[in-house]
């Protein structure tokens, strides 16, 4: 069997002890046919949300082994992408709103590429700091371009759910590495084009 089977059925193991919880909690899991496959459901659910890193490996490695050559030197930029994850220390969604840019070495990704790899890096259960270094390395070392960067707004369920403070809360992170990293312009260039208000196109 597969890890990723194998993952299914552990987390539907773990959901029907979850509905467990619910029913002493008073309500009707067992009655309620809303609730009858619902651990099979959420295992399937969470399996989108969290893939296996050995998937995220290899589609990573597919994805960057197929580039072109760079016809220009301007910035690449992808912008406010959204993307969904989770967060290591709830278990809860995170939607994120996430930018990356580059400065093209030799080699260019195609423009689709950048927000798949966003997409890709996104569905782990690993902290938004964490995330949003891990953008910008990737596309500085192992795209070889002479800067990256990332900004990451992250609305995190843990915190919006909880206590009416924190309704709004959103976390922003940001990473730059090479160019973006030693001239400010650069740096700012990046940050006004990301967080400038933004006009409907369609
Ligand atoms: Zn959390």
């Amino acid at each position: 069997m597969g890890n990723r089977a194998k993952a299914a059925l552990l987390l539907e193991e773990g959901y029907r002890k979850i509905l467990e919880a619910f029913e002493i909690m008073g309500y009707p899991v067992k009655t309620d046919d809303n609730f009858t496959e619902t651990s099979g459901r959420a295992a399937r659910a969470m399996l989108e949300a969290v893939r296996p890193t050995a998937e995220i490996q290899e589609e990573l490695d597919q994805m960057l082994g197929r580039t072109f050559s760079a016809r220009y030197d301007e910035m690449v930029i992808s912008k406010h992408n959204v993307s969904f994850g989770m967060c290591p220390h709830h278990l809860l969604p995170v939607i994120y709103r996430i930018s990356i840019a580059y400065l093209p070495g030799q080699r260019v990704l195609g423009i689709s590429k950048l927000s798949r790899l966003v997409h890709l890096l996104a569905r782990r259960p690993v902290l938004q700091e964490d995330l949003t270094q891990e953008l910008a390395t990737l596309l500085f070392e192992r795209l070889e371009t002479r800067g990256s960067a990332a900004y990451v707004e992250g609305l995190h369920l843990c915190m919006a759910s909880r206590g009416i403070e924190a309704h709004e809360a959103r976390v922003v992170t940001s990473a730059v590495r090479g160019v973006f990293r030693d001239q400010p312009a650069t740096r700012q260039e990046f940050l006004d084009l990301v967080t400038a208000p933004q006009l409907n196109l369609l």
